[in-house]
Parts: structure tokens; C-alpha cells; sequence
């Protein structure tokens, strides 16, 4: 009977000594990415550095496209597509993975600075799923960039290293909350009262609001700026956290934003170490996935489509349609991070199809909600492929659900490409605290992660 049952022991007990240090020096460089890049254009930035080490080169330095040349596209800073051509011709199809860079987080509003008592603060508008009280009593950073009306533009980062301020946002002590934790958790923080301090000295030349007067002075002198240059710019407060090895063993990794920096990276290193594929591989990070993939730079813009028609552009044997028939030939990997079972909540998971921590990278058939709602669903044949190739390269991968049945759910970018005709299914990393200011993957998943992108380009 054992040969007829899928493998469920941990991926730990399988592996050498040799692979174990593979695994852990492959996660200290991840960690090193994360602790450069905590926002969709500090990663898109640090992959261009990568990827030009590698032999890229931007789209427009190319006037033709040859087998094996290597050539990206950057969208507003957001965006960056990733690919080498193929051997075969492109018509045959191409293979894709998609994942997305920017992660929950507060984002400042257009006009945030205020003074309250004798305090002064940034009002912050929350971006994606978060649970707001756990971004309160914690350290914060500000990244982001400020551009003013002639064009110029400045890029923030305050909070990570150790010279510099942080930020907070405070909460009720346990002594006076005692009507506040009656309240529901969603409810109990509420959203207009995510501000962050950002000062206390009152400007002693000015009459009113003294204190933020001062830091309006302060902000002129470093940057430049005025009150009015905010509605210019997009500052994001993220954990000012540092992306660490977590556990005694040291096999697992705490940091922000891991959905989907995680996927990003392990799949961007799979296109930056390989030569010259038969299938032309793309490696694309999108945006605005955490908020539904809408605009320029979501996955449901057109952005994606005009890069690979420039590429068939470029390789001389573009004609009406042929778009249209590349993504119906393609096979796509949504790089996606998966709800890991965790011991302390595992009433929310369906345990016989659901991720665990270590033992793989996850393949999710289906995402959506209920009845399977807005889910692509990818088709038998394509994942049995998926599971041959894998099986043939010794890919640890697990089966999973986004949770049991009715008890909530959540999407992805999968269901845009398939839209187009791709072959698409969801293939990730478990995590635990999802969407939280510090994430838990662990290191051998983030390993298979890399080698399963790896063996997907190569098939
Ligand atoms: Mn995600
Ligand atoms: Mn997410």
C-alpha cells in the first residue's frame, strides 16, 4: 500500500547535508534581497541591478530578438517582465510565471500631516487585507517617493538603519481599554486612527499648530518639499522589521512583506540562472494584486500584452492574431504564497488539502471562494504535466485549498492569464501569518519554490 500513497513526510527528512546548506545559502540570500526591498519599486529596482549582472538589457536597447538574447521591460517603476527567447519559435507558446511584488501596508493619504494635542502625525489610508490592530505598537519605516510639480523626484526611506527614526502608531493601554477589548477585532482599531507620530518640538516662531509647523520646517530643509507636494507622492509605512532566520534549527524565515516577495524573488532567480531555454521563458512581477489588479500596473492592464508583442515585434514575425494565439500555446505558474496550515488555527484548514510548512512548494488546482467562485480552475491534463515534470526532477509539491470550503478564500493573478488563453495554475509557497507585518515561510519550501520555477522554464 505505502507506493500507492502520496508522500506526506517533511522535506527535511529527505534531504543531505549538502542539499541542507544549498537550501540555507540560497535563504541568506533571500533574506538579503528582502532587507534591500520592502516596496513594489525598491524591488523592481534591485531586480534590474540583478538582472543586468545576469546580461539583460531593456527591451529598447534591442532592435532585433535572437534565441538567447535576454531582455526586460520596466512599468512606472512597478513593473518588470523578465525574459529570454526561446530556441523554439515563441508561436509554440511561452512559459510563464507571474507573481507580485507589493504586499499590505498603510499607504499616507494625499494630505496627511495634522497636529492633534501637541503631537503631530501622518494620516495613512490602509492598503490590502490587513488586521488593522496589528499594525499599531510596532516599529514603522516610510518608503516611497515624493515628486514635485516640476518633475523632480525624490526617493524616501526613513526607519532602517539604525541611525534613523522610526515610527508608531500608538495604542490604549490594557488599563483603559477595557471597553475597547469588548469590541470585535476588526472593530476595535479603528481605520481613521492609523496615524503615525511623527514629532513633538513646537515651532517657536509660529502661533498655531507649532509642532507641525516644525515638522514642516524640517521637511523643506531635507527634502524640499511643501504641504502640497503630498499629494504627489506615494509614501508607504511598512515594518521597520528586519527579514531574519526564525527557530533555534534557524529553518525558517520572519519578514514583511513575504506575499509575494518571496515568489518574486525564487522566480526571478530561476530566469537570472538560466542560459538558453528551448521555450521562451518570461518571468513577470506584477502590481496591485493585494487590491484586485486594477490599473497601469495591475495585472489586468494591458501592459503585459504590448511587451510580448513588441517581442514578437522584434523578432520579426508579429501578424494579426498572433498575440492572441501565443497566450492560447502558453503554460503559466502563478507564484503565489499559500495559507500554510498553522497547529494553532488548523480548524481553518481542510488538513488532507492544505500546505504545511516544509513540506514543499504548494500547487493550488483552484483558488476563489464557495462554490469556487472567480476561480480559473486549471484543467486536469495541464496539471498533469505540472506533477510529471516535477515528480521527474525530485520537486517536493503539495496539494492545497486556500482554506476550507466556505470558511473564506481569496484570489489571484492566475485567472487574468487564463482569461487570455494561458494554461494557468497557482504554485506557491506556504506561509504563516499571512498578510501580517511579519511572515513565516520556511526555508526548505522557499528552496523548492526555486527549483520547481526552475524545472517549469526548462519543460
Ligand atoms: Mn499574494
Ligand atoms: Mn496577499
Amino acid at each position: 500500500m505505502k507506493e500507492l500513497e502520496r508522500n506526506k513526510k517533511s522535506g527535511w527528512e529527505e534531504i543531505t547535508d549538502e542539499e541542507k546548506n544549498k537550501i540555507y545559502k540560497f535563504s541568506n540570500e533571500y533574506i538579503n534581497f528582502l532587507n534591500k526591498a520592502k516596496t513594489e519599486r525598491e524591488i523592481v529596482k534591485e531586480i534590474e541591478i540583478l538582472a543586468r549582472e545576469k546580461g539583460f538589457k531593456s527591451l529598447n536597447e534591442y532592435s532585433e530578438l535572437y534565441p538567447g538574447d535576454k531582455v526586460y521591460y520596466i512599468n512606472r517603476e512597478k513593473n518588470i517582465y523578465l525574459s529570454i527567447i526561446g530556441e523554439e519559435s515563441i508561436e509554440e507558446g511561452i512559459n510563464i510565471i507571474g507573481s507580485h511584488a507589493d504586499s499590505p501596508r498603510l499607504d499616507l493619504k494625499p494630505n496627511p500631516l495634522y497636529q492633534d494635542g501637541n503631537l503631530a502625525y501622518l494620516k495613512t489610508h490602509y492598503y490590502g487585507g490587513i488586521k488593522k490592530y496589528q499594525w499599531t505598537a510596532i516599529p514603522l519605516a516610510i518608503h516611497g517617493v515624493i515628486v514635485k510639480e516640476n518633475g523632480e523626484k525624490i526617493y524616501v526611506s526613513i526607519g532602517e538603519n539604525d541611525d534613523e527614526p522610526i515610527f508608531t502608531i500608538t495604542d490604549l493601554l490594557p488599563h483603559l481599554a477595557k471597553e475597547q477589548q469588548q469590541k470585535k477585532l476588526s472593530e476595535a482599531i479603528n481605520a481613521e486612527n492609523l496615524s503615525i507620530i511623527v514629532g513633538s518640538i513646537p515651532d517657536k516662531e509660529e502661533e498655531k499648530d507649532r509642532v507641525k509647523s516644525y515638522i514642516l520646517k524640517l521637511l523643506n530643509q531635507k527634502y524640499g518639499i511643501n504641504e502640497e507636494d503630498f499629494v504627489s507622492s506615494e509614501l508607504e509605512i511598512v515594518p521597520a522589521f528586519k527579514c531574519r532566520s526564525l527557530g533555534l534549527d534557524e529553518s525558517l524565515v520572519a519578514g514583511y512583506g513575504q506575499d509575494d516577495k518571496v515568489c518574486v524573488y525564487t522566480s526571478v532567480r530561476a530566469i537570472l540562472n538560466m542560459e538558453k531555454p528551448k521555450k521562451t521563458a518570461v518571468c513577470l512581477v506584477s502590481d496591485k494584486e493585494e487590491i484586485g489588479s486594477m490599473g497601469n500596473t495591475g495585472m489586468e492592464s494591458h501592459v503585459f500584452d504590448t511587451f510580448i508583442a513588441e517581442l514578437l515585434n522584434k523578432l520579426r514575425i508579429n501578424r494579426p492574431n498572433l498575440l492572441d494565439k501565443v497566450f492560447c500555446n502558453s503554460k503559466m505558474l502563478s507564484a503565489d504564497v499559500d495559507a500554510g496550515v498553522d497547529p494553532l488555527y488548523v480548524s481553518v484548514s481542510d488538513t488532507h488539502n492544505a500546505g504545511f510548512l516544509g513540506k514543499g512548494v504548494s500547487l493550488n488546482k483552484y483558488t476563489g471562494s464557495g462554490g469556487k467562485y472567480n476561480s480559473s480552475d486549471a484543467n486536469a491534463e495541464y496539471v498533469a504535466k505540472i506533477r510529471r515534470i516535477f515528480n521527474q526532477n525530485n520537486i517536493r509539491f503539495q496539494v492545497a485549498e486556500l482554506g476550507k470550503t466556505d470558511i473564506g478564500g481569496g484570489g489571484t493573478i492566475a485567472y487574468i492569464l487564463a482569461n487570455k488563453g494561458v494554461d494557468v495554475i497557482d504554485c506557491g509557497i506556504p506561509v504563516l501569518s499571512m498578510h501580517a507585518p511579519y511572515e513565516v515561510t520556511c526555508k526548505f519550501d522557499i528552496y523548492s519554490a526555486y527549483r520547481a520555477y526552475q524545472t517549469f522554464f526548462e519543460n
